[in-house]
């Protein structure tokens, strides 16, 4: 094979990165599990090997092997791995027939099946052979003695990788093809990256995560609780310490909207069938909903997956003008998607939530301004959190499929309007070809926490489709009907999902505007309780969430304990703050401020809290 060919194969491997992914950092783990996968089958000689591809953060190979692999079989894998990448070995793929394939993976089954899977593609649906041009590419890689089934693309050479930036993480079980009626696999999987203190950095992210971990902190800050025996797999039970922070947030999001014409709206639970076989959710996405509710044999109810069906009829209540537009529906609408079982998650992926959603009905000519002022909310949204890295990603049209619903004018004149609604900012964005639904583009934001972790939020989608399917129409400036152009939008996502972001983005530790309780009354002996519930309960008449602590405990174990709570402020008062009036006032960071008057202390709270300062004082 000459070079060239080999340089043309590779070059066309890149295409498999998958977008948003580091091509570097792709190129390594690829390769890391085929390392990995070589330094597995030397020490299980006659272990089967299945698929192995790079995942968020690192990768991952699945085996048939002889028995479970010890601590000790994965520490010697892990060293074998370092000295196959310390020999340089280059990574070279060629082109094989499907019968060259086959002889050469003639032990290993998985590969076999995959390669019958790659031959069948071969033949077109009546079982004619394509033509040799149509025919997909089989390849295969090898560096060293390992030859594997793959597409590619690979570092050029083993010594691409630093040997002390990669590590294997953990051994689990997984499908062969994630069907359970297939043997189950040993998964290992492993992280790889461009140098040791990126691989450190990493694992102290991981470490930190964990301590972080929403489900612990909720618990432990009695901020949520599941009930999955009596209540049901993914329905949260907010607590009152979690209604607080969720109430500020939906105060905060009302004002906001307000402040931007939106107007409030209350819609059901649960519809008759007929209104999602209209809207089409029914029954396609029949899978993800909980099955209908059946009244006298007749009447199917359900529970609702998305509100924008109910605001749709609304908006249809009388003829609208064009005067009118746009028309912004605002509800925190909670929905119900049956998510598999498995899926389930803390309070981040669950079968219940509330939307902060919206509906936006607009003329196409308004479509650039209702843009920015939705890309205007969800910053201030964002800022009010101190959520202050992200990027956007704008989907459109795969230019090659023709699935989509709406003229090709009008997709191009809302894509347009995105992309000069977003030249206004100065954040970072990607446009990404075939990433929009079927009924419109869409722009959502992707958030980076204190971690480094991204979460998808803020989502806005425009939509072709629901207003056809409704038959929306506005009266134009010409007397003839026109159809709006729709918006969904949600800047937090759900109030469920992003509070759970949120616990782990503060660790628990929630700045004064949203903590559940901000401050708390210290006597330190019983003499001084009296003036501890005289100052919380002016405190208290002043909008302030305070409490006393009134336990027997000492002094410090009751600061411990607020430490414990996160609660920002810690109010001390003995002999001394008694009689001069005056509270001595502890910061949860241990930072010590002082004694000062209650109106004083008053008046910081007060500060800190209007200006939703994420710090404890203004200083
Ligand atoms: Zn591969
Ligand atoms: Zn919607």
């Amino acid at each position: 094979m000459s070079t060239s060919r080999e340089e043309v194969l590779k070059a066309e491997a890149e295409k498999h990165i998958p977008p948003g992914y580091d091509p570097e950092l792709y190129k390594i783990r690829h390769s890391a599990a085929h390392i990995m996968a070589q330094a597995v089958m030397e020490r299980f000689p006659g272990a089967r090997i299945a698929i192995g591809p790079p995942v968020e953060d690192g990768f991952y190979y699945d085996f048939e092997l002889p028995r479970s692999p010890t601590e000790e079989d994965l520490a010697w894998i892990e060293e074998r791995m370092r000295e196959i990448i310390r020999g340089n070995h280059p990574f070279r793929v060629r082109e094989v027939s499907v019968e060259e394939a086959r002889e050469l993976f003639k032990d290993q089954p998985y590969k076999l099946e995959l390669i019958e899977g790659l031959a069948r593609g071969q033949y077109d649906e009546y079982g004619n052979k394509l033509p040799e041009d149509q025919r997909p590419r089989i390849t295969v890689y090898q560096h060293d003695t390992f030859v594997d089934l793959c597409r590619g693309p690979h570092v050029d050479h083993t010594g691409k990788i630093r040997p002390n930036a990669i590590k294997i993480m953990q051994v689990a079980g997984a499908y062969w093809r994630g069907d359970e009626k297939n043997p189950m696999l040993t998964r290992i999987y492993g992280t790889a990256w461009r140098t040791s203190k990126e691989l450190k950095a990493y694992l102290r992210r991981l470490e930190e995560a964990k301590k972080r971990d929403h489900r612990r902190l909720g618990r432990e800050l009695a901020i949520f609780a599941l009930e999955p025996e009596l209540v049901g797999p993914g329905l949260v039970l907010w607590q009152p310490n979690g209604a607080v922070i969720r109430d500020q947030l939906e105060r905060f999001l009302k004002d906001e909207q307000l402040k931007r014409g939106y107007q409030p709206v209350y819609t059901p639970h649960i519809a008759r069938v007929q209104l999602f076989q209209t809207s089409g959710h029914y029954p396609y996405y029949a899978d993800s909903m909980f099955p209908p509710l059946t009244v006298d044999e007749q009447e199917e109810y359900l529970l609702k997956p998305m509100n924008c069906p109910f605001h749709i009829l609304i908006y249809k209540q009388r003829l609208r003008s064009y005067r009118e537009l746009p028309i912004r529906y605002a509800e925190f609408g909670t929905v119900y998607r049956f998510e598999q079982s498995g899926e389930v998650l803390g309070m981040t992926r669950v079968r219940g939530f509330t939307q902060d959603d919206a509906h936006l009905f607009c003329r196409p000519d308004q479509l650039e301004a209702e843009f920015k002022s939705v890309i205007d909310l969800t910053l201030t949204v964002f800022r009010s959190v101190g959520l202050t890295g992200f990027r956007a990603r704008v989907g459109v049209r795969d230019p090659e499929s023709d699935k989509y619903v709406g003229d090709d004018e009008v997709w191009e004149q809302a894509t347009r309007a995105i992309l000069k609604a977003l030249d206004d900012y100065d954040f970072e964005y990607t446009v990404e070809e075939g990433e929009a639904a079927f009924y419109g583009p869409k722009l959502d934001f992707v958030v980076r926490d204190v971690l480094g972790r991204e979460w998808q939020l803020g989502t806005v989608q425009v939509d072709y489709n629901l207003p056809r399917r409704f038959d929306l129409s506005y009266i134009g400036e010409d007397n003839r009907p026109h159809r709006p152009v729709m918006i969904h939008r949600a800047p937090f996502g759900s109030f469920e999902r992003f509070v759970g972001i949120l616990i782990e983005h503060f660790n628990g530790a929630f700045p004064p505007w949203l903590a559940p309780v901000q401050a708390v009354l210290i006597p330190i002996a019983d003499r001084h309780l009296e003036y501890a519930r005289r100052v919380a309960a002016r405190l208290f008449e002043a909008g302030f969430r305070v409490r006393v602590d009134e336990s027997d405990k000492r002094m410090n174990a009751k600061i411990r304990e607020a430490q414990l709570q996160k609660i920002p402020y810690m109010l001390v008062v003995g002999d001394r703050e008694v009689e001069g009036e005056n509270v001595a006032v502890r910061l949860r960071t241990g930072e010590n401020l002082g004694p000062m008057s209650v109106g004083a202390f008053e008046a910081l709270l007060g500060e800190v809290v209007a200006a939703r300062a994420l710090t404890l004082s203004l200083q």
